[in-house]
Formats: structure tokens, sequence, C-alpha cells
């Protein structure tokens, strides 16, 4: 147990946490709707700090990180608990636990074991950081002294205050939308109240320059609307730039969702040409492996950049100044290409 960041102490032994946008007041003898902070005699505690649910040693691509360090390795770590609760979570057997289950990974072994096994970077992951911040904060800083990169994968419901706080030590950012970012499907099928918070959240990633690519689960039926993503995408070029990559991920049934079938490749590819023709220049799907749209294009002659293979690159077609080859226009990734290195994840705990 650790105390908590972020937090205000108010009045009759109440807490207010201020890490998610939720901002739960808290009162003494119970935990926040992440289950995992709780408010003990008027302070509160994460009670996650250390305690990894999940460590593995993944692909970037899996993340997915198309334009940061493409081929590196990162330590992948999760805890217990979030602030969705999500109708079709793939990981919902950890993020929803009510236990508070892991082993015990002090921030330095997280480090160690990254070293240990090759890693560039570590990605807080699989469930939701922002739950687990201070765990998060106190790796990520060690890692940065030792040269390791961090990023989060994230719902993007952060407060200001906690992008601000971490931004100095978080190297990129995955931000998942799921249904085109519907306020509707997030109240529906999320139980978040509102989604401007993520929208937020974004604009202060990008404020202090962090490396951000962006996710939408495409959901059959229910949240697979052309218009919804083609204003999705057109807000990501007008706001955060038109170089950010913009990742369509074919949604699998899972958890209360198992019902809902796979999502068409049809779909995607239409979510793809919205994509494109709102002026992203770098749209992916994700979960299609073989599909062309895996792949890296030129966005002005088209030429194959990076062939890909779900989360292997196969091929590398870019100058050593990330140039096109045929065209000569910049391409934007940052970091360089680690060249070979694992292409499927690696459990440690
Ligand atoms: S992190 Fe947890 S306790 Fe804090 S505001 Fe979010 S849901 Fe509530």
């Amino acid at each position: 147990m650790r105390e908590a960041l972020l937090y205000e102490e108010l009045s009759n032994n109440l807490v207010r946490c201020n890490l998610c946008a939720r901002r739960c007041v808290i009162k003494d003898g119970s935990t926040g709707f992440c289950r995992v902070r709780k408010n003990i005699s008027g302070k509160l505690y994460s009670l996650v700090y250390g305690k990894a649910c999940a460590a593995n040693v993944d692909p970037i691509g899996k993340k997915p990180l198309s334009h940061f360090h493409p081929g590196s390795l990162v330590m992948s770590i999760a805890t217990v608990g979030c602030s969705f609760h999500c109708q079709f979570c793939d990981n919902w057997v950890i993020s929803q636990d009510r236990e508070i289950s892991g082993r015990n990974l002090p921030p330095e072994e997280v480090v160690r074991l990254a070293e240990e096994y090759g890693c560039h970077g570590i990605s807080y992951t699989y469930t939701e950081p922002t739950v687990f911040f201070e765990y998060a904060y106190d790796t990520a800083v060690i890692a940065k002294k030792k040269g390791l990169f961090n990023t989060f994968v994230t719902n993007g419901y952060m407060t200001p205050e906690a992008v601000k706080f971490i931004s100095p030590y978080l190297d990129a950012a995955t931000v998942d939308f799921k249904g085109g970012g519907d306020p509707d499907f997030y109240r529906r099928f999320c139980s978040v109240p509102t989604v401007e918070p993520i929208y937020k959240s974004l604009m202060e990633m990008k404020r202090f320059n962090i490396h951000i690519e962006i996710t939408n689960l495409v959901i059959p039926k229910v949240g697979d609307s052309i218009d919804r993503i083609r204003n999705l995408a057109t807000w990501i070029r007008e706001n955060i730039g038109e170089d950010t990559p913009f990742h369509l991920l074919r949604f699998h049934p899972n958890y209360k969702m198992d019902h809902i079938p796979v999502t068409e490749p049809r779909v995607l590819e239409e979510a793809y040409e919205a994509s494109r023709e709102a002026g992203l220049n770098y749209v992916y799907l994700g979960n299609l492996p073989g599909h062309k749209y895996e792949n890296t294009y030129c966005p002005r002659c088209r030429e194959l950049l990076i062939k890909r293979f779900s989360f292997d690159i196969v091929k590398w077609n870019i100058t050593e100044d990330m140039k096109c080859p045929r065209c000569g226009l910049d391409i934007p990734i940052k970091g360089r290409y680690h060249r070979g290195g694992l292409t499927v994840p690696y459990p440690i705990i």
C-alpha cells in the first residue's frame, strides 16, 4: 500500500481522487470506482502499488505503437483495476477483478527485469495505468534514469493534473477510443458519463510533446458508425495533427459482449477510407494479420515503407534519416528502428 498522489483531503474524513476524470469523492473505509484506491482515516492509498498482475516482454507493435521505436521490445506491466467497466474488455479478468491479486514486483525490479530481457522501454498497459499511477510513476522515473522509454496504453480518461505530473517521464501514449467516441456508447457499454475528458487529455499530451497514437475499436452493430469514425478522424487531424497514427481495431467477442460477431474486414476497410478522406496520413487496421492496411505507405507517393504481419516488421523501406526512399518525404517516426527481436509476447509472470 502506498499513499496516493494527486488527491485532496476534504472535511469529514472525505477525500477526492484527482487521477482520473471521475474525481471520486471517497468516504472513510471505501474505495473509488476503480476499487483499487481506498480512503483510510481521511488519507487516500493505492492498494495495488508494486502488485503486478501481469508482466510480459511485448513487441511494441502490440500496444499498438507503429511510429515509435519500431521493432523495439517493451516490458509490459499491469495491476488489477480500471476506471472504466467496458462490457467487451479483452482483459476483464484483471481489469474487473474484485480481489487485489498480483505478485510483489517493486519498481526497481520491473526495471531490472526490463534490462535483463533486453527491453528498450516499459509499457503500462492491459488495464488502465491511471489507476496504478503511483506504481507507474515510480517505475517510469527509474526507467528514464536507466535510458529506457515509458509508454502508457490508456483510455485517456485522465485529469490534466495527472497528464502533467507524468509528462516528464512519459514518452508515448496509445489512447484507446471505442465506438468512434460516441458518448451514448460510452454511457451504455463502458459506464462512462462523458467523453470530453479524453479529448482534453489528448490535447494535454500534445502540449507536453508526448508521442500519441490513437486507436478505435470498431464493434459491429453498436459501435461501427462510419460517420462517427470520420468525425473522430477529423478531430484528430484538426487538433493533434494529420500525421497522428490512427489504428482501427477489429472487435472479437468477449466478456459480456460475447454474442456480438467479429467485425467484418469490409467495415474496417470502409472506416479506413473514411479516415484517410478525413485527412489522416497514417491509418492502420489492427487485429487483422496479413491485411495490406497493416502496412505503412508514403502518404505522398504511396510507396510501401513498412510491411508488417501482425506485430512483426517484415520489410523496412525507410532511409536512415527517416525519409521515403522514392519521393524523399519525411516520415514521422520517433526513435530508431530496432531490427529483429521478439514478435510474440513472452510472459515473465
Ligand atoms: S482513479 Fe479510481 S478512485 Fe481515482 S477518480 Fe478514477 S475511478 Fe475514482
